[in-house]
């Protein structure tokens, strides 16, 4: 394992737990769990969001690593968030996916209709409380992990300048570009974030599967390169070991996502993500009768679900372009 980590951190390798992060519950905000750290140098807004899904315990642990390692931007400000902590605070190992949200998923309801809308769970209330202040946030990255096992990576959204901050980050390897889910908007497609005319840019990085050791220090590297990248940070943070292998990037170009509309959704067989299914009009599952076929010749799967429900994305289909200009 390569990439930025804690120098002090013992290389455990039972399954990760949740960090006590109570501590940061009064942040420096006004708002709970919410950081903002100025360096008083021009520079941008950068922001790291962790716990939009409150059992994806990745992203909080790397947040409390630059918390305690006192890491402060060189450059601009610096935002640390984390999201849904009344979800993770009732994770249970005994059953892990059961604190990805209270009410509804807190990453399909970032739009203004949604957030001023009549909606009144818990998520919708925390985002409301958060995307004040995001609105002078110029690049995002929002850390998660998978259900299942696979490869680490980002999701661009559908701009170049979501690719070329992709770029700027560096890791991990694989960069998909996606539209998001059918049930809702993401927090890395909220306002300016997907307008093609606005300068700012989001990244969603899954870091790895939910609870492997692995997730944790991919959200750190990540977490790191994007301050670097940014130019937020001039340097490693003491403490952390530095980074000693960048990965070719790939650049994957998701064309659709395959919604489920039944209520019985099996694909043909087990798939982990990244496949390339070489012939258009492969079977690859199929949605109660009606059967699933790969639109073109080496389509490749990214994230394919391992449960399904009527309204949520199966599987993206996506192939290998070209890097866009940004
Ligand atoms: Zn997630």
């Amino acid at each position: 394992m390569t990439g930025h980590r804690p120098t002090e951190r013992p290389r455990e390798r039972q399954r990760l737990r949740p960090r006590d992060i109570s501590a940061y519950r009064s942040g420096n905000t006004g708002t709970p769990y919410v950081f903002q750290f100025d360096s008083a140098n021009p520079g941008p807004h950068a922001a790291i969001v962790a716990l939009i899904h409150g059992n994806e315990l990745c992203g909080a642990a790397a947040l409390d690593t630059l918390l305690s390692l006192g890491v402060r931007p060189t450059c601009g400000k610096l935002s640390l968030i984390f999201a849904n902590v009344l979800a993770y605070e009732t994770f249970d190992p005994i059953r892990p996916f059961a604190a990805r949200y209270l009410d509804e998923d807190m990453n399909r309801v970032w739009s203004a209709e949604i957030l001023s809308g009549a909606g009144d769970s818990r998520e919708v209330a925390r985002a409301r409380e958060v995307a004040p202040l995001l609105a002078d946030v110029d690049f995002l990255l929002d850390l998660h992990s998978t259900s299942s096992p696979a490869p680490a990576m980002i999701l661009a959204g559908q701009q170049p300048k979501g690719v070329a901050l992709a770029r700027a980050t560096g890791s991990p390897a694989h960069v998909v570009t996606d539209a998001g889910h059918a049930a809702g908007p993401r927090l890395r497609d909220f306002a300016a974030f997907n307008d093609p005319n606005a300068s700012p840019s989001a990244l969603l990085v899954e870091c790895g599967e939910h609870f492997s050791p692995t997730s944790e220090d991919v959200a750190l590297d990540v977490a790191i390169r994007f301050l670097m990248g940014t130019k937020t940070l001039a340097a490693v943070p003491r403490g952390v070991i530095k980074s000693t292998k960048t990965p070719t990037q790939k650049y994957i170009d998701v064309t659709e996502a395959v919604t489920i509309r039944s209520e019985k959704f099996a694909f043909a067989r087990k798939f982990r993500c990244f496949e390339t299914i070489p012939k258009a009009a492969t079977i690859i599952g199929h949605d109660g009768v009606v059967p699933v076929v790969t639109p073109y010749d080496n389509c490749i799967l990214v994230m394919p679900a391992t449960h399904f429900a009527p309204g949520q994305t199966a599987v993206r289909l996506g192939r290998h372009i070209p890097w866009p200009n940004a």
